[in-house]
């Protein structure tokens, strides 16, 4: 048995929940989805109504959170898909308290609006206790980590570093450095056109750099090595060519975003240059099938915003409506290309692991290991690289960077799944286990 909508959207980001309510005011059956327990994404992530003006964009949360609560979407918290059961039918995980439960939900049209995750790259010292993803570390203190009086190295490249550090220092850490790899005339070049073309996001990072002029913000240097005894106690990086040795208690490391492309390549969906290629709709090369924020470019909350509505309005019938948002989605999918442009890795990351610094670490696999392969596929036969629990999530995105491999297409299940999940897609007649999607909650 499975739950039937007109529409289903999958991620409750920004991106999904503009996509939901669009669609839903609309008059369709809309069904709204995510892994996490209430809706929000990455950036709205743990927000509440009640408090939400005291963030930033706090007011845009508030906005949607009650145009959301009034409108006749369904919401599935705690929801995993992991697995397309058939076209128009997708495979989900649901948590109920200790519970896990597999149903399968069809649709007419998806949404796809899943999101990136943080890339991150390996250098000596970047497994210890205490060195973090910048986005990590700040959905940590989000969730109520206390970082009073830590001292605070953040290092990497993009927006999300000072984003991160204002967010540190707000919640009373010691900030000890802000270090881009971006050459400063790229920077300069970004943040004059950011002034003349989107000034709110310009204001936005002048506030995030206000809130952090105690401490250094550097372009040019990067992370070199992290040190300490059983968790990190000092980071040595390197500004226009010369080393310098910091103490910390925390490094916070952000090498920009990926896509979370599992799902639309599972799904089939072109990808063209790392990113879902789309229409002027925002459908893919998969007819009925949208996709929608980070999926399509790194871009931000805006974009994410713009092209949720837009896929809302296409897949609900109004065509006309979706079309007159297009100004709106080329200034931010301009935006996006900027960034993609202005923080591109430099090549000298490339030398930062040694031979025995480790680059997948759910497997052990160090990089004199994967020096020895000359392709993603081979790595993972002769070394397991990219094979643990996170299926390739971290290193995969590293493996590209450092020895320009492609990873492969997705397998199901796209998250690890239970027996009776993975049953149930072997042979659905009789595993018995898939269950009647229940209520989903408002
Ligand atoms: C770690 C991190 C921190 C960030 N911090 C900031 C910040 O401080 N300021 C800022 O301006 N921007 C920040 N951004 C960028 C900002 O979050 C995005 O631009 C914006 O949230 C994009 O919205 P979205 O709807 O495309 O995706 P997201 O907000 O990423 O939402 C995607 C959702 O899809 C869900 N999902 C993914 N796969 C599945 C699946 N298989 N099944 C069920 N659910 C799934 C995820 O749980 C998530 O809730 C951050 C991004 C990241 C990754």
């Amino acid at each position: 048995m499975s739950a039937h909508f007109d529409i289903f959207v999958a991620g409750a980001g920004p991106g999904g929940i503009a996509a939901a309510v669009t669609a839903a005011e609309s008059g369709k059956r809309v069904c709204l989805l995510d892994a996490n327990p209430t809706p929000g994404g990455q950036i709205w992530r743990g927000l509440r109504l009640e408090t939400a003006r005291n963030y930033p964009h706090g007011a845009e949360f508030a906005a949607w959170q009650s145009r959301l609560a009034a409108s006749s979407v369904e919401i599935l918290p705690n929801t995993q898909v992991v697995d397309q059961a058939a076209p128009n039918r997708l495979r989900v995980e649901l948590e109920s308290g200790s519970e896990t439960q597999t149903t399968d939900i069809e649709f007419n049209r998806l949404i796809l609006a899943t999101g990136a995750r943080e890339r991150f790259l390996p250098f000596p010292g970047w497994t210890l206790p205490g060195v973090m993803g910048a986005g990590g570390a700040q959905a940590l203190v989000k969730s109520g980590l206390d970082p009073r009086g830590k001292r605070v190295v953040l290092a990497g490249t993009g927006p999300l570093l000072l984003a991160v550090a204002a967010s540190f220092a707000r919640a009373g850490a010691k900030i000890e450095g802000i270090f881009e790899q971006a050459p400063l005339s790229r920077l300069a070049s970004f943040a004059l056109r950011t002034m003349l073309t989107h000034p709110g996001k310009f204001t936005e990072g002048a506030r995030y750099r206000l809130k952090t002029l105690s401490a250094a913000y550097r372009c040019n240097s990067w992370v070199k090595r992290a040190e300490g005894r059983g968790r990190v106690e000092s980071v040595t990086v390197t500004i226009a060519g010369k080393e310098r040795t910091i103490p910390c208690d925390w490094l916070a490391c952000a090498w920009h975003l990926v896509p979370n492309l599992d799902l639309p390549r599972l799904i089939g969906c072109k990808i063209d240059s790392g990113y879902v290629a789309v229409d002027a709709l925002q459908q893919s090369s998969i007819p009925n099938v949208f996709c929608i924020g980070e999926l399509t470019g790194i871009g931000g909350l805006e974009k994410a915003l713009i092209e949720g509505q837009i896929a809302g309005h296409a897949a609900a019938n109004r065509e006309a409506e979706a079309r007159a948002l297009a100004p709106h989605r080329r200034s931010q999918q301009n935006f996006a290309q900027q960034l993609d442009q202005t923080f591109a890795l430099r090549p000298e990351l490339r030398t930062l692991p040694t031979g025995q610094t480790i680059v997948c670490r759910c497997e052990d696999v160090r990089h004199s290991a994967l020096a020895a392969c000359t392709s993603w596929r081979q790595a993972k036969l002769h070394t397991r690289c990219g094979m643990g629990p996170c299926q390739g999530r971290i290193c995969g995105p590293a493996a590209e960077f450092l020895y320009n491999w492609q990873s492969a297409d997705s397998r199901p299940p796209i998250f690890p799944a239970r027996v009776s999940t993975l049953a149930a897609s072997a042979d659905e007649a009789s595993a018995g286990q898939i269950t009647q999607c229940p209520t989903a909650s408002r």
